[in-house]
C-alpha cells in the first residue's frame, strides 16, 4: 500500500511507524493492534536516519516510539514532525515510564503512552489519538473559515463604504446641473406651456431635489469613520447642551422639556457625539405624540461601559420595527406624516459602534421609547495631550 498523507484510511486500516529495537516487541506490538481490531501496516525503525526517511516516504497515521533505545530518544520522533511540519499523533511505548516522566512527555508533545506489559491499552490509545487529531484539524478548519470570512466581510464592508462615498460623492456635481436647470425651466416656463407640462416639470424640481437630500445623507453617513476623524474626552454636558440651544426653535415650538444631569465625560469624537444626540433628541421631538415631548438622559455605569438612555413620551415603535429603524434609509412613515430621510439613525449606530458601543431601542407603540447605547466608560491608556486639548481657548482682549 503507498502510504500517502491526503487519502484517508480504510476503517480498520493503520500505517504505523514504529520506533523500536526489539523485534519481539516489535511483533507484540503488531498483534495487540491486530487484536484490537486494525489491519496494520506496521514499518519498524530504529535510528533517526531510518525514522526521518520513512516519514517522508511513508506518513504514517500515528507513530508508536520506544522511550530509550539504544542509540536516540523516542521523544526526538516529536521533534522531528515538529520540524517537518507533520501533524501526527506519537505514542510512547516502554518498559517503564514513571508517572513524572509521563507526563514531562505528554507536555513536550507526545499524545500519550502504553506501558509494554499493558498492551491491551494500544487500541484504545490509539483510536483516542487519531478522533482528537480529527476533532483538533476540523476545529482549526473552522476557525481559519471564520477569520477567512470575517476578514472577507472587513473587505467588502471598506469596498462597499468607499464606493458609497465615491458614488454620493461624485453623483452630486452632476445632479447640481440637473436641479438646476429643471429650476430654470421652472422658473421661466411656468405657464408657457400647458398645464401638464407645469406639472411634470416641478415633478422633475422634486425629485431632483430629493435626490439631492438623499446623496447628501448618504455622504454624511459614508463620512462617519472615514480617516481624520479624531477623539478626543467629550464632556457629554456639554455636547448635549450644545445640541439643546441648536434645536431651541424646535424645542419651544413643541413645548418640550428635557431633563438630564451629570452626563460622564467620554473618548470618542465631540461633533459625532453632538450629532448623536442632536439625532435623538431631534426624533423624540418630531415622533411627539398628543403631549408636549418629556425628554430625559441619563447614564449608569453598566459593567466596563457608560449605559446612555434617552427617553421620550413619542408615538413609540412597534417591536416588529425596532431593528430596521437603524438601517439606513428605512423609516415607518411617509414624507408627508413625517419628514425625514431615514438616515439619523443609521448614523447614530455607525457614531456608536466605531467607539466600541452598541445602540437598541426599547419602545411600545403609544406609549415613548427609550434609546439606549453603550460607550466604554474606561479613559484610553496613556495618551498624549494635543496641542489643541492643552490651549484654552480664552479670548483676546
Ligand atoms: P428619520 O427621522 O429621517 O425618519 P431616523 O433614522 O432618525 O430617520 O429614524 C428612523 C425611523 O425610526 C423614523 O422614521 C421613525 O419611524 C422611527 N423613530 C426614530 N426615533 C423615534 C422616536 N423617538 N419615537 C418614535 N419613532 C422613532
Amino acid at each position: 500500500m503507498t502510504a500517502n498523507k491526503d487519502v484517508e484510511p480504510r476503517p480498520g486500516e493503520l500505517r504505523v511507524l514504529h520506533v523500536e529495537d526489539n523485534d519481539l516487541d516489535a511483533e507484540l506490538v503488531s498483534q495487540a493492534l491486530r487484536k484490537g481490531g486494525f489491519s496494520p501496516s506496521v514499518v519498524v525503525v530504529q535510528s533517526a536516519a531510518g525514522f526521518e526517511q520513512q516519514l517522508r516516504s511513508h506518513p504514517p497515521d500515528v507513530v508508536l516510539a520506544d522511550y530509550n533505545l539504544p542509540q536516540w530518544e523516542g521523544m526526538e520522533t516529536v521533534e522531528v514532525l515538529r520540524r517537518e511540519g507533520m501533524d501526527i499523533p506519537v505514542i510512547l511505548v516502554s518498559g517503564a515510564l514513571g508517572d513524572i516522566t509521563a507526563v514531562e512527555c505528554i507536555k513536550r508533545g507526545a499524545t500519550d503512552y502504553v506501558l509494554k506489559d499493558g498492551l491491551a491499552r494500544l487500541p484504545e490509545a490509539i483510536r483516542r489519538a487519531l478522533s482528537e487529531k480529527h476533532v483538533l484539524r476540523l476545529r482549526l478548519q473552522a476557525e481559519e473559515d471564520l477569520a477567512r470570512k470575517a476578514e472577507e466581510l472587513t473587505r467588502s464592508n471598506a469596498d462597499l463604504e468607499q464606493f458609497a462615498y465615491i458614488a454620493s460623492h461624485d453623483l452630486q456635481e452632476p445632479l447640481r446641473m440637473v436641479a438646476a436647470y429643471t429650476q430654470l425651466i421652472s422658473e421661466r416656463y411656468r405657464g408657457r406651456l400647458d398645464a401638464d407640462a407645469d406639472k411634470f416639470i416641478s415633478y422633475a424640481c422634486e425629485g431632483a431635489l430629493r435626490m439631492q437630500t438623499l446623496i447628501q445623507d448618504l455622504l454624511a453617513f459614508s463620512r462617519v469613520g472615514r480617516a481624520g476623524v479624531s477623539s478626543g474626552l467629550v464632556e457629554c454636558d456639554a455636547a448635549l447642551a450644545e445640541v439643546l440651544l441648536s434645536l431651541g426653535p424646535a424645542l419651544r415650538e413643541s413645548g418640550a422639556v428635557v431633563k438630564y444631569a451629570d452626563l460622564p465625560t467620554v473618548w470618542a469624537n465631540r461633533s459625532q457625539m453632538t450629532q448623536v444626540f442632536q439625532n435623538l433628541i431631534g426624533n423624540a421631538i418630531k415622533f411627539r405624540g398628543d403631549e408636549p415631548p418629556r425628554i430625559s438622559v441619563h447614564t449608569e455605569k453598566a459593567g466596563d461601559d457608560w449605559l446612555f438612555s434617552v427617553s421620550d413620551n413619542s408615538i413609540g415603535i412597534a417591536p416588529e420595527n425596532v431593528e430596521v429603524i437603524f438601517i439606513v434609509f428605512q423609516r415607518l412613515h411617509t414624507r408627508t406624516e413625517y419628514s425625514g430621510n431615514g438616515i439619523g439613525l443609521a448614523i447614530c449606530k455607525k457614531i456608536i459602534e466605531l467607539n466600541g458601543g452598541k445602540i437598541w431601542v426599547e419602545s411600545t407603540a403609544g406609549r415613548g421609547s427609550t434609546f439606549k447605547f453603550t460607550l466604554p466608560w474606561h479613559s484610553p491608556p496613556e495618551r498624549k495631550l494635543r496641542d489643541e486639548e492643552v490651549t484654552a481657548p480664552f479670548p483676546t482682549m
